[in-house]
Order: structure tokens, then C-alpha cells, then sequence
């Protein structure tokens, strides 16, 4: 392993990306990240804005936009918020800086018709009343309710 030249290591970086164009500080923990965002487009659910990805998808973000005080590693309102599962997985995801030391432990979730685990983070899935179906049975049930709709 060649060591790397000394004048990239003082260059800002996105510390999520490692791209070091266009960069801006984020407003909730001063790291350095891609100032992408007017590449999103409306409705695409694209994702691939770093900044869009840190202040949308991760606790840090959200505690900042709540108002929270303190670490958001260490607040409890924001464990309050959300399931542990999704707790987990914002606090540990691609598009954090630093992930909590210690995230909730959880049962996973399993989808309420056929019993595949859902990651509530990153697979999609259709909240029914208290229930949960993966994409595959919400898929199938909608086509039901259509055949349904349709006699
Ligand atoms: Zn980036
Ligand atoms: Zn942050
Ligand atoms: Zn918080
Ligand atoms: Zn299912």
C-alpha cells in the first residue's frame, strides 16, 4: 500500500462519498458532504444525494431538524420516535458519519401474510392496520381487491 500523496489529505472530502467537488458543511454535525441535492428530481425517489441521504434517512439529520438537544447518539426523544428496527437502521446506515455505539436490539419484522423478514429500512413494504406484507403480497393483494372491483 503506497501511502496517499500528501496534498489530497488536507483536501475536504464528502465523508460519505470521498468526492471532494462541491462540497458544502452539513448544518447538523459540520461534516463536509456533496452539495448534490438540485440533483434530485421531484418523485424519482432517486437516492442519490449524499446530503439529501444524511438529513432524510439518518438520526443525526432528524435531530437536528426536530431541535433536539444534546448528541443525537445519545437522545432519547429520538429513540422514543421510531420503532428500534428503524432507530437500528438510521442510526447505523451508509449515510451516517459516525453510527451509535450501541443500537436497540429488535425482533425482526416479518411480513404479516407470508412471513419473509422485512428490513423496515430498506425494503418495501404496505402497512395494513397492525399489519405488514412484503412487496410480493401487497402486490398480490391488490390485485385481488382489483379482480374484486372489477365483478
Ligand atoms: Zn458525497
Ligand atoms: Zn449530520
Ligand atoms: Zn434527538
Ligand atoms: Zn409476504
Amino acid at each position: 500500500m503506497i501511502a496517499p500523496a500528501k496534498k489530497n489529505t488536507d483536501k475536504p472530502r464528502c465523508g460519505l462519498c470521498g468526492k471532494a467537488k462541491n462540497l458544502i458543511k452539513t448544518e447538523c454535525c459540520g461534516n463536509w458532504i456533496c452539495n448534490d441535492e438540485h440533483k434530485y428530481v421531484l418523485f424519482s425517489f432517486a437516492t442519490n444525494s449524499c446530503s439529501r441521504n444524511h438529513r432524510r434517512y439518518t438520526l443525526c439529520g432528524y435531530h437536528f431538524n426536530e431541535g433536539h438537544k444534546g448528541d443525537w447518539k445519545t437522545c432519547k426523544k429520538c429513540r422514543r420516535e421510531f420503532e428500534p428496527e428503524m432507530v437500528a437502521w438510521y442510526g447505523t446506515n451508509e449515510h451516517n458519519f459516525e453510527k451509535m455505539p450501541d443500537p436497540p436490539s429488535y425482533e425482526p419484522t416479518h411480513c404479516s401474510k407470508c412471513g419473509t423478514i422485512i428490513n423496515l429500512g430498506t425494503d418495501g413494504y404496505t402497512r395494513s392496520g397492525d399489519e405488514r406484507w412484503c412487496e410480493n403480497c401487497a402486490a398480490k393483494e391488490m390485485e385481488k381487491r382489483m379482480r374484486r372491483a372489477r365483478k
